[in-house]
């Protein structure tokens, strides 16, 4: 048991409570109690249970980072300038550029960055998914895992050349499934979904195995969707619809259906979406890097629910929270909206709520799952804190998360990520990266001088 006191408490329940002078009891792996601190300390005086004073820090429930490729950080620093996702540009390593070890370094690095900046779930999807769980589990973050699933070959869409190789689609259909076997408990830390990458790189044939499988398991699907005005044109010259369509003719388009981008979404397509009650994946800081932003007011208004998440990058909730906004208030050409309050519950309850974990997960209440960040108010950059959800949005950064558990387990302590030497993490991901970024673009120390 554990119990935190003294910091404010921003629970995300239903009428958005915060208190003051609270202290929150965890018990085993859940949220046994929130009430008034002297009540609750005078309660367990004499247990030997650890009390943990959290005087000027806040207590948030954690972020639910519902769309990412940890192993996807090898190309950090450079992807972020080639107009495009990684996987559909050269010269960049691939995931399947990487062994099983050589992914489950940087699977680690990513997930244990994600952590560290207050991630306590993260969405993954990425090649070698069984080895990315493995990374995971090693750290205690909660996933929800997929294999990156596509029958056209990443290598040729550079070139717009979409060839389709039935072998592959099959292997990584089956390695998608394979997770399955390995972890049947829902209720665990590891959560298979499934992961069709995206309406151009996946035949229709596959969409619809895969369409099967999310019925048969009631799972999430996690994809790109109008994530780019190629895969648009792509799904319109071979199926004459939009890709949103198209999911929905593969019968994918449902609430269990979480859309990574929406960037390119018309206006009818928004509308389908949400009819069928599908999820849009924001990702505020890699589309505004890629010069778009999805119109989340307009995707909102047809009753979508958005979610907030990192993809790539460095995996920082707390700056992706402050892009929603940003880039939210310039494409609604409004000073004051969306609202810190508005781009939390997006980062929290509602990436719960797409994964169907509402009941679990999302918010700080008795009997749910004590997933919890710790974040220290007690700087510069942080004072006066009169707003403590608006400080968090506007003010907060990555560094300001002190302590996260997830399940109950202390797993990031003073800023530090406990289950790894970060040290040994970050020299093996740099002598992997300097290789791999040099088979793939042998140019490189021309471009780029420092590979450190
Ligand atoms: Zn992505």
């Amino acid at each position: 048991m554990m119990i935190l006191y003294d910091g404010i408490i921003v629970t995300m329940d239903s009428e958005r409570n915060i208190y003051k002078n609270a202290a929150l009891v965890i018990e085993e792996n859940k949220i046994k109690q929130i009430g008034d601190k002297d009540t609750i300390l005078e309660k367990y005086k004499d247990s030997g249970i650890s009390k943990i004073s959290c005087k000027g820090k806040a207590i948030f429930p954690g972020f639910v980072n519902t769309h990412i490729h940890t192993a996807q950080s090898i190309v950090r620093g450079v992807a972020e300038d080639l107009g495009r996702a990684p996987s559909y540009t050269a010269l960049v390593p691939q995931g399947d550029d990487l062994t099983q070890e050589e992914s489950y370094v940087f699977s680690l690095l990513g997930a244990a960055t994600a952590l560290r900046f207050g991630s306590t779930l993260i969405g993954d999807n990425y090649a070698h998914s069984m080895t990315n769980a493995r990374a995971f589990e090693t750290l205690g973050i909660r996933a929800v895992v997929s294999e990156r699933v596509h029958d056209m070959v990443f290598g040729k869409l550079a070139s717009g050349v979409y060839e389709k190789d039935e072998t592959l689609g099959n292997e990584l259909f089956e390695k998608n499934m394979e997770l399955f076997e390995k972890y049947p408990d829902k209720n665990g830390l590891i959560n298979p979904c499934l992961g069709p990458h995206a309406p151009d790189t996946c035949s229709k044939e596959l969409l619809l195995r895969i369409a099967d499988m999310a019925q048969k398991y009631e799972v999430p699907i996690t994809t790109h969707l109008a994530q780019s005005q190629q895969e648009l044109d792509r799904v319109k010259e071979v199926y004459g619809v939009s890709s949103t369509k198209l999911m929905q003719e593969c019968g994918l388009l449902n609430d269990r259906l979480l859309a990574a981008h929406g960037v390119f979404l018309k206006e009818t397509d928004i509308c389908e979406l949400g009819k069928a009650g599908g999820n849009i994946v924001h990702i505020p800081e890699g589309n505004a890097k890629a010069g778009a932003i999805a119109d989340i007011k307009k995707i909102k208004e047809k009753g979508i629910n958005v979610t907030i998440a990192t993809d790539n990058g460095a995996a920082n909730m707390i700056e992706n929270m402050r892009m929603a906004l940003a880039a939210g208030r310039i494409r609604n050409h409004c000073v004051v909206e969306p609202k810190p309050e508005e781009i939390l519950t997006m980062a929290t309850l509602n990436g719960a709520k797409a994964l169907h974990m509402e009941e679990k997960l999302g918010s700080l209440e008795e009997g749910k799952l004590a997933d919890i960040v710790i974040i220290d108010y007690d700087n510069l950059h942080m004072t006066p804190c009169t707003n403590v959800v608006g400080n968090l949005v506007h003010l907060g950064l990555g560094n300001d998360v002190e302590t996260v558990i997830v399940d109950g387990k202390i797993v990031v302590d003073q800023g530090k990520v406990l289950a790894i030497e970060e040290k040994e993490v970050m020299r093996d991901a740099r002598r992997i990266a300097e290789l791999k970024w040099l088979k793939s673009n042998p140019d490189l120390e021309k471009k780029w001088m420092y590979i450190f």
